[in-house]
């Protein structure tokens, strides 16, 4: 049974992330979509919203190919990997920027578990320059979302903003 990690902040899930979920439940027989809890990065969604979120997402999102699940998570990745028995890690690539920082990163998982192995999907065009951090910064001045995150998401970034806002 092939058993995949997709991890990743997702502050918030973008369309990029979508493709990228689609594309990686042809290829297991279960997708793991894991929210990293503690982000060194302050992240505007609590790990628990994000995980709604996605899980809103997920059950709106047609042609998916295996059973998804998410969850977040805490610590090395590597360790939760072990502890889902997973054996495929998901990643994305966007840019030759992303590629150093992923290598190293596999690298070092693959040398912590070599039972382990990362696999790469090179983003869609129409989503290469999309990221949540871009989506965030538009919605702070509130511009449109819409073409960059699911629909189901769009309402939950502009409630966060106000939310805060307010405080
Ligand atoms: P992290 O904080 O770990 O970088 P992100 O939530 O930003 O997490 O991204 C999770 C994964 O999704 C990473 O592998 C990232 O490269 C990939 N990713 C993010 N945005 C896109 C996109 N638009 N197209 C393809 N992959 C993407």
């Amino acid at each position: 049974m092939k058993i995949g990690i997709y991890p990743g902040s997702f502050d918030p899930i973008t369309l990029g992330h979508l493709d990228i979920i689609v594309r990686a439940s042809g290829l297991v027989d279960h997708l793991i979509i894991g929210v990293l809890k503690n982000s060194k990065k302050h992240p505007l969604l609590t790990s628990k919203e994000r995980v709604e979120l996605i899980q809103k997402v997920v059950a709106n999102t047609t042609g998916l190919k295996s059973t998804i699940e998410v969850v977040d998570f805490d610590g090395l990745l590597i360790d939760f990997a072990k502890q889902k028995k997973a054996n495929i890690i998901v990643r994305g690539l966007r840019a030759i920027t992303d590629f150093e920082y992923e290598l190293q990163i596999a690298q070092t998982n693959h040398k912590l578990n070599p039972a382990v192995d990362t696999i790469f999907f090179t983003t869609s065009v129409e989503y290469s320059y999309v990221s949540s951090t871009a989506v965030k910064e538009i919605a702070s001045f509130g511009g449109d979302i819409s073409e960059f995150v699911p629909k189901e998401v769009v309402t939950s970034v502009y409630d966060k903003f106000k939310e805060i806002r307010s405080i």
